[in-house]
């Protein structure tokens, strides 16, 4: 079964040259309108997850009023369309991070998904005793974790390279970490709480110079910045659909073919295997080999609407507005006195974690709640970077392209009112 989609069909709300219109954009999303607690709804909590465009919410609509049925096996109409536009997701995903082929899109659950895919197929195969894995000290619980459980079964290590105290990557000392015995650096491309940029281009470089592979997990990098898996040159590549202005249950794992080709199957089942007998299996080519079972058929044609909807505004008009905002709410929230900014990088997204002297972070986000105000209080499922940091948590505000200033001074005022309350 080896489907090519021919004509792709691309829905663009607005053609890329427009300029950007925030409150244009926020007409695009219907929960934004809404009242919460009697206040405006102030969402700042897009790194956990973004809100969905129209686009999104009817493309997934349309699948299960008009073409639902399963994909890829059937010669009826319902399913000959709900393939097609699955098959077109696939390559809308595959074009947004400039992939070479559209086989080496992997549909999966979400970036978590994605690593354990990587770590349970490519981690199998190449990991043995004594070998190790590189990761950072500001990955997410997700880019640890599976590593973890790979290095206790096989009897190999698990290296973190260091950051500073602005929350960047110790370079030198990570380079001194990529030894003869590191099978996989597995690096974050952008913080979810730090905010902080890497330099994952120089860190591919760094890794390959000694013949080491290199995953990245882009599930922050995707949603703001413009991806090039080509020129970034990484093994492999993590998103969420749902961080992406996407549906949740959707994510890609972009991997080179002649990587992919090499590696044992993930999940065994159907759609992943070109012939099964009692005695062998011969599985599926790309990108089916790792695709057992029904996907999330519904979402990644959600996951191709995003897509679609971002291409129309454009990836980088998207990144200089953040970087505007997230300069103006970096200046307002500093100001407050008795708060610090956890993550100061010079190359940072649009991510403000902060904690109060003599506050927690919990009594924080539960008072702008009040106000309206959505934001994160915890660990943001990194908990070894909170002990690097020496605290047990932060508030964070994440910001997406159709936050305002005018929020900004919405939050500034909340977390005034926190500190008359409670400071
Ligand atoms: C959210 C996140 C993940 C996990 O993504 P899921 O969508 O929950 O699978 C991994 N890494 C980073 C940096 C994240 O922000």
């Amino acid at each position: 079964m080896a489907f090519t989609p021919h004509h792709v069909t691309e829905t663009s709300p607005r053609g890329s040259s427009a300029e950007f219109d925030v409150e244009r954009i926020r007409r695009d999303f219907p929960a934004l309108a809404q009242k919460v607690h009697g206040k405006p709804l102030v969402y700042l909590d897009n790194a956990a997850t973004s809100q969905k465009p129209q686009a999104v919410i009817e493309a997934e609509e349309h699948f299960y009023r008009r073409d639902c049925s399963n994909i890829h096996r059937g010669v009826h109409e319902l399913s000959e369309r709900a393939t097609k536009s699955y098959e077109d997701a696939r390559v809308k995903a595959q074009r947004f991070v400039n992939a070479p082929d559209s086989k080496e899109i992997i549909f999966v659950r979400g970036a978590t998904e994605a690593i354990n895919l990587v770590a349970g197929t490519f981690g199998r195969k190449y990991v043995q005793a004594g070998d190790e894995i590189l990761i950072t000290a500001m990955e997410h619980h997700s880019n640890i974790v599976p590593w973890q459980i790979l290095c206790e079964e096989k009897g190999a290590k698990l290296r973190v390279a260091p950051i500073n105290d602005r929350g960047e990557l110790l370079l030198a000392e990570y380079e001194k970490l990529l030894g003869p015995k590191t099978r996989l650096a597995a690096l974050v491309h952008v913080s979810n709480v730090l905010g902080t940029i890497n330099p994952v281009r120089e860190m591919v470089e760094s890794a390959h110079r000694k013949g080491i592979p290199v995953l990245l997990d882009g599930a922050q990098a995707a949603p703001h910045l413009k991806v090039d898996v080509q020129d970034l040159d990484c093994e492999f590549y993590a998103f969420s659909g749902h961080k992406l202005y996407g549906p949740t249950g959707i994510g890609v794992l972009y991997g080179k073919a002649e990587v992919l080709d090499a590696m044992p199957p993930y999940q065994g089942g159907g759609d992943m295997i070109s012939s099964v007998t009692f005695e062998k299996t011969i599985y599926n080519s790309l990108p089916y080999k790792f695709e057992a079972g029904t996907s999330n058929i519904a979402g990644g044609i959600g996951l191709g609407a995003a897509v679609d909807y971002l291409n129309g505004i454009g990836m980088e008009s998207i990144a200089a507005y953040e970087d505007e905002l997230l300069a103006y709410a970096t200046e307002e929230i500093s100001r407050i006195p008795g708060l610090r900014i956890i993550g100061t990088a010079e190359k940072k997204a649009g991510v403000i974690s902060f904690v109060m002297e003599g506050i927690h972070p919990h009594d924080v986000g539960t008072i702008l709640d009040q106000e309206g105000i959505a934001v994160r209080t915890g660990h943001h499922c990194a908990q070894p970077l909170m002990e690097r940091f020496g605290i047990p948590a932060t508030t964070r505000a994440s910001l997406a392209l159709y936050n305002t200033k005018r929020e900004i001074d919405t939050l500034v005022m909340g977390i005034q009112k926190v500190k008359e309350l409670l400071g």
